[in-house]
């Protein structure tokens, strides 16, 4: 790999922080509390800067600004063509800031620069429009009952709507979240990950910018077990939407069922299978299974994080991945050229290597990798394993790191089983020419995407989201609506029957 940038001077970033404060009911504000906390440059674990850090106190503060702007504001009364000029004018925003919301995502992340500005803004835009469009399109049934009555369905916003996102994809995240949310009418208190506040401040402030109205949007920077529990136990929040890890998820859930039974719509972790088969195109196999794992550093809750290989071209195919991950080239992120930067902290890159150690413990073969790269910040080399078997906790658990595992298979039926036997169930892609046997495993795997001959394609319009222990419940495209909407029945005597 191309390690140079990594032991370099870290480049300076080209962006102004401007906002660290919690956005409550339209204006920048500190903590109740006063207190604050530091976020750190991944690639150097330094500090950025420090944000203010919101806690129950200041939750109930965003939550009742929330709850005022949908009780009594012009948010969810207004026409939805408004609601969707405003959310239009606001992806024109963040298209006219791409570079400048681009850095601040690298900068608090560790992502590659050209991702953030060629890929994801881009996406968040698309989003936003694609959401817009849906505002003015949300509407009910006539229902042909039996009796003499009128039946409809009206499909009114659920309320008050919290969310809690995680690092890997601040801004992306955030857009699934509040893109829909907003185009239904509803009013919002999100809270952002501890390790990545910054961008999302930035574009709360364009979102005003386009005409939102105070309350609707709350920002919170702050920690799980504080801001994040006191949002999800919340008696006044009408909706969770959670996207983080399965445990946490599972504590989410029940401070829902604990607190008011608000309905929660979970995005968890992943072990995806990447299947390639005999007839597969290898080398393209091989540039797309590592793309599926090595994208984000790893870290992405959909990562085709067990590489499944025919046997006939398993040999072929090790030799191919160990040169493709040998020419990854990883350094600082805003160099140019650069497909991998540093693990989001110090946490997250303790844990991978402990997983790498694993891995070596248990038998897998280390093909290359292995070890941190540089002495500063938290850069990982790109690390293949082959050999590795489905009982080794490298092939069990998400590593959310650059670690590829490559499994041998011999036939369908075994590795259908062998890709099914998991307690996730997000994502799987498969490599194959034939249409049967793409077609065999599309219906047999369990997981809420399947990609043939692509993976981690994420139009605005495809949904996502797990079977199993993966989650509950879709974003993105039509199916998110239904997260933000109720459903209310309304029924009217007929004056004369016989019409
Ligand atoms: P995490 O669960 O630790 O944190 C996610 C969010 O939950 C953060 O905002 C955090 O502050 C908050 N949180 C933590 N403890 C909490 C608590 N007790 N109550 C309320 N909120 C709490 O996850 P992470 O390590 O930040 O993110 C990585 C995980 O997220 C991975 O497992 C990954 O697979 C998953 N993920 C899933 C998707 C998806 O769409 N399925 C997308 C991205 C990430």
């Amino acid at each position: 790999y191309s390690t140079a940038a990594a032991t370099e001077e870290p480049i300076k970033p080209t962006v102004n922080i401007e906002h660290t404060q919690l956005l409550i009911d339209g204006k920048f504000v500190n903590a109740a509390s006063g207190k604050t906390f530091p976020t750190l440059d991944p690639r150097t674990g330094e500090v950025i800067t420090h944000v203010a850090e919101g806690d129950a106190e200041d939750v109930n503060r965003a939550v009742s600004a929330a709850r005022k702007a949908f009780d009594l504001g012009p948010w969810p009364r207004m026409t939805a063509y408004e609601r969707s000029r405003i959310l239009l004018r606001f992806a024109d925003l963040i298209e006219k800031h791409n570079d400048e919301i681009a850095a601040l995502e690298t900068w608090d992340n560790g992502k590659p620069y050209e991702q953030s500005a060629q890929i994801e803004i881009p996406m968040l835009v698309r989003l936003f429009r694609y959401y817009a469009g849906w505002a003015d399109k949300i509407h009910g049934l006539t229902v042909p009952a039996d009796g003499p009555y009128h039946v409809q369905t009206l499909h009114e916003p659920i309320g008050v709507a919290g969310q809690i996102i995680p690092w890997n994809f601040p801004l992306l995240m955030f857009a699934w979240k509040v893109g829909p949310a907003l185009a239904c009418g509803n009013t919002i208190v999100l809270k952002t990950a501890e390790q990545t506040p910054l961008s999302a401040l930035y574009v709360a402030k364009l979102l005003h910018e386009a005409g939102v109205p105070d309350g609707v949007l709350n920002i919170l920077s702050g920690f799980g077990p504080t801001a994040g529990a006191a949002l999800a136990s919340h008696m006044d929040v009408d909706k969770l939407a959670f996207t983080g890890s399965t445990d946490t998820g599972k504590i989410v859930l029940e401070l829902a069922a604990r607190s008011n039974l608000k309905p929660v719509t979970l995005e968890l972790g992943g072990k995806s299978p990447f299947i390639v088969c005999e007839d597969a195109d290898v080398d393209q196999a091989v540039e797309q299974a590592h793309f599926a794992l090595f994208f984000n550093q790893g870290q992405c809750c959909c990562a085709g994080s067990r590489t499944f290989v025919h046997e006939r071209v398993y040999d072929e195919f090790i030799e191919k991945a160990k040169a493709r991950a040998l020419k990854r080239s990883v350094g600082d992120p805003f160099k140019g050229g650069i497909e991998q930067g540093p693990q989001i902290d110090s946490e997250q890159f303790e844990k991978i290597l402990k997983y790498i150690r694993s891995g070596v413990e248990s038998g897998a073969t280390l093909e290359t990798g292995g070890d941190r790269l540089g002495n500063k910040g938290f850069y990982i080399k790109p690390t293949v394993f082959s050999n590795v078997q489905d009982n080794m906790s490298i092939a069990k658990d998400e590593i959310f790191g650059p670690v590829q595992s490559i499994l041998k298979f011999r036939d369908l039926e075994e590795v259908i089983k062998r890709a099914n036997n998991t307690r996730y169930g997000l994502a799987a892609g498969v490599y194959t020419k034939s249409l049967d046997t793409a077609n065999i495993l599309t219906r047999s795997l369990r997981a809420g995407t399947v990609w043939i001959n692509c993976f981690d394609t994420f139009d605005a319009a495809i949904p996502f989201g797990g079977y199993k222990m993966s989650g509950i419940g879709r974003e993105k495209g039509i199916y998110s609506l239904n997260n933000y909407l109720q459903v209310k029945a309304v029924v009217t005597p007929l004056q004369n029957p016989t019409w």
